[in-house]
């Protein structure tokens, strides 16, 4: 497996691409809200990568219609922005990507709509803490399983079931890069190394890890339809650990 190791102006550019992805989060966690429409979140997520000098990296990826994916309760990852109205009790992950100079960053975060239920609530902040417990093995002299065992130790304490058919990836000039990360451990003995850079991203349910695509070839469903949540941060490799670029 090649994994290639970024330099620290590459990783700077990265960080740029970031920054963006965290400004539409951080956009988002504001207007994520009962009556919106996901084709609103969309459009606004748009907007902001535009007004930074960025180009939307999902737009056109692979054929995907939209800038945000936008994947409310049971739809897992890939789901589309459209006229759907966000309810009370929903819950919404949004994933989203910007393009810097060529250079990538990636990340995802599951928002409550409204008042969710404390299943939900939970979901979400376990979620959360299994990613940053995989982000704190990402580190040089460290091997790959070591994150996803991490992120797997977590989901496994508070017995959420982790979906296996996605994982995180290397990220750089492409969106998808070696190595594939799982949210389990698969004994990937891979070295981690300074600046290799790499987005881990777990997806936990309430229910079973079943699950299936749906007639539109994009949108990843839970079978048991079982509320997903996802989180997801790009990060160079440090001695440290991860140095997260898509934060503010
Ligand atoms: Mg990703
Ligand atoms: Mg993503």
């Amino acid at each position: 497996m090649s994994v290639k190791r970024k330099s620290g102006y590459e990783i700077k550019l990265m960080r740029e691409a970031g920054k963006v992805v965290a400004l539409v989060h951080s956009e988002m966690k504001k207007i994520v809200k009962p009556g919106v429409t996901t084709k609103y979140l969309n459009d606004i997520a748009y907007q902001v990568i535009k007004d930074n000098k960025c180009d939307p990296t999902f737009l056109g990826y692979n054929g995907f219609p939209a800038t945000i994916c936008a994947s409310v309760n049971e739809e897992v990852v890939h789901g589309f922005p459209s006229d759907r109205i966000l309810k009370d009790g929903d819950i919404i992950s949004i994933d989203v990507g910007a393009t810097y100079r060529g250079y990538v960053g990636d990340s995802a975060w599951t928002y409550p709509v409204g008042e969710i239920s404390q299943d939900c609530k939970k979901l979400l902040e376990i979620t959360e803490k299994s990613l940053y417990a995989g982000l704190s093995k990402l580190k040089s002299g460290n091997i790959l399983d070591d994150v996803s065992g991490a992120v797997e130790d977590v989901a496994n304490e508070y017995h959420y079931s982790i979906i296996r058919h996605y994982g995180g990836h290397g990220v750089g000039q492409n969106m998808h890069e070696e190595p594939f990360v799982f949210n389990y451990r698969t004994n990937n003995n891979l070295l981690l190394k300074t600046g290799m850079t790499i987005a881990v991203e777990p997806m936990l349910t309430l229910g079973g890890d079943d699950v299936e695509v749906l007639g539109d070839n994009w949108t990843v469903v839970t079978k048991d339809k079982s509320f997903a949540a996802h989180f997801e941060h790009t990060c160079a490799v440090t001695e440290s650990g991860a140095d997260i670029l898509t934060k503010l």
